[in-house]
C-alpha cells in the first residue's frame, strides 16, 4: 500500500463527489468531524437567507410561511432515514443532555414498578451526570454503574442506557444483543447514538429499540451547538411521560390551553420554542447526506479505519502508541484512538502540522474518520505527517504542553 494506491481508492470511492458538499480548508486534514463536523458549503447561504429573509423581512410570519414551526419534525424525519426508523418516531429538539433527561424520566414512567437506571462506568460523562441528577430528584430511583451491564440486568431494571460507540476507545456495543437482553429482563433500552449516526447504517425499528438520542453537530455536520434528536418507538408514544412538559409538546399549542394535554405522537418530546437559526444549520448538515446510503457509509468507514490502523502500525512502530480501538471491525465505530504518555503534546504538534484530531484524558489521541467526506489519501498523509512529528520529536516543545480549555 502506498500513496498512489490511496489515490486510486479515492477514484473508485462511490462517495467521492460528496466531499464537494463541504468547505474544508485547503491542506488541512480534518480528523475531528466526530467532534464538530466541517461546514457544509451550502450553510452560509442557507443561514444568510434565514437571517436576512426569514427573520429580517418575514419576521413573525416566517413561523408559517418559511415553515419554521415544522422544522423539528421535518429534520427529525431526515435523521430517521439514517437510523433505520419510520419518520414519525424522530424529532429534533434541545441538546443531547436535555433529551437524555427527558427520555430517562419517560422510561421510568413506562416501568413504574422498577427503580434502577442501569449503565456502564465508561459511558460519556453527561450521560452519567444526567442519570444521577434524575435519580436525585425521584425518590427511590438509583443509578447502577457497572462494568458489564448485560450481566447486571434484573427485575428492578427500568432502563438500560448505553452509548453505542464509545467516545474514547471507539468500541461499539452489539445493539441487537443488548436490546434483546434488556427486553428479556423486562427492561427498556436507550441508546445514545452521538458517535454512530451519519457514520454507519443503523436499524432501530428492526431491532425493536425503545428510545434513542444523538448529537447534531458531530457526524451530522449541523454546526456548533446544533440541536439533538430524540427517537421514541411508536408503541411508547401514547404512554410515555415527558418531564419538561412545555407548550410546544402540547397537543394544540396555539389553543393556549391552561391544561397540559400532551401531543399524541413524537411531538410530545418538544418542550419550548425551537432555535431556528441552529435548526437551519442542522438542515444544511443533514442535506449533506441526501442520496447517501448509510450502508455505503459503513463500508467506507470500515475501510478507512482498517487503513489507518494498518498504516500506523507500520509507520509509528517503536514510538509508544498503544491502539485502544478494537481490531474486530464489528466491534468498533468510525474512529481510531491510541494511548500515549505524551498524548496531549503529540496532538498539539499534529495540529500545528494541520492534522486535526483531539485529546481525551488521561492519555488518548483520538482521530475521527468520517466516511462521508474523508479521503483515503487524507489517511495516508495524516499518518505520514504523524511519523515525521514523532521522528523529529516535534511534540517535545514547551508550547505544545500548555493545556487549552477545550482539548
Ligand atoms: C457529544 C456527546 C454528547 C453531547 O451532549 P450535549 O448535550 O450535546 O453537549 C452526549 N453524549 C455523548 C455520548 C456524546 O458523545
Amino acid at each position: 500500500m502506498n500513496r498512489a494506491d490511496c489515490l486510486e481508492r479515492d477514484r473508485d470511492d462511490p462517495l467521492r463527489a460528496v466531499r464537494d458538499r463541504f468547505r474544508i480548508p485547503e491542506n488541512l486534514i480534518y480528523l475531528d468531524g466526530n467532534s464538530l463536523g466541517p461546514m457544509p458549503a451550502a450553510a452560509p447561504e442557507l443561514l444568510a437567507r434565514a437571517v436576512e429573509g426569514e427573520w429580517g423581512e418575514g419576521l413573525i410570519g416566517s413561523w408559517n410561511k418559511a415553515g419554521w414551526i415544522d422544522l423539528p419534525a421535518r429534520l427529525g424525519a431526515k435523521v430517521a432515514r439514517l437510523i433505520g426508523a419510520a419518520p414519525d418516531q424522530v424529532i429534533v429538539a434541545d441538546s443531547t443532555s436535555v433529551d437524555l433527561f427527558k427520555l430517562l424520566a419517560g422510561a421510568l414512567s413506562l416501568r413504574p414498578r422498577r427503580r434502577t437506571i442501569l449503565t456502564e462506568g465508561r459511558n460519556f460523562p453527561t450521560d452519567l451526570y444526567i442519570a444521577e441528577g434524575l435519580a436525585r430528584l425521584v425518590p427511590g430511583v438509583v443509578v447502577r454503574t457497572v462494568e458489564d451491564p448485560l450481566a447486571a440486568l434484573d427485575a428492578d431494571t427500568a432502563i438500560l442506557t448505553l452509548t453505542h460507540v464509545d467516545y474514547r476507545s471507539g468500541r461499539r456495543h452489539d445493539m441487537a444483543a443488548a436490546t434483546e437482553a434488556a427486553h428479556r429482563a423486562g427492561a427498556l433500552v436507550l441508546w445514545d447514538l452521538s458517535h454512530s449516526t451519519g457514520a454507519m447504517d443503523l436499524e432501530l425499528d428492526r431491532l425493536d429499540v425503545d428510545l434513542a438520542v444523538g448529537c447534531g453537530y458531530k457526524f451530522l455536520n449541523g454546526g456548533p451547538g446544533a440541536p439533538a434528536y430524540v427517537y421514541v418507538a411508536r408503541r411508547h408514544h401514547a404512554a410515555i411521560a415527558q418531564p419538561i412538559a412545555g407548550w410546544m409538546g402540547h397537543a394544540r399549542p396555539f389553543d393556549f390551553d391552561p391544561q397540559y394535554r400532551p401531543a399524541p405522537g413524537i411531538a410530545r418530546q418538544l418542550s419550548g420554542t425551537p432555535p431556528i437559526l441552529s435548526m437551519r444549520g442542522l438542515e444544511a448538515g443533514l442535506a449533506t447526506f441526501d442520496g447517501v446510503d448509510p450502508a455505503a457509509l459503513r463500508a467506507k468507514s470500515e475501510a478507512l479505519v482498517a487503513l489507518f490502523l494498518a498504516l500506523t502500525e507500520r509507520r509509528l512502530a517503536g514510538h509508544g502508541f498503544e491502539p485502544v480501538t478494537p481490531r474486530d471491525p464489528n466491534a468498533r465505530g468510525s474512529q481510531a484512538s491510541f494511548r500515549h504518555r505524551e498524548a496531549y503534546a503529540v496532538m498539539q504538534a499534529l495540529i500545528a502540522r494541520k492534522v486535526v484530531g483531539d485529546f481525551r484524558p488521561p492519555d488518548i489521541v483520538r482521530f475521527g474518520l468520517p466516511p462521508l467526506y474523508l479521503r483515503f489519501v487524507d489517511v495516508w498523509d495524516a499518518v505520514e505527517r504523524w511519523g515525521e512529528v514523532m521522528a523529529g520529536r516535534e511534540w517535545d516543545r514547551p508550547e505544545f504542553k500548555i493545556k487549552q480549555p477545550v482539548t
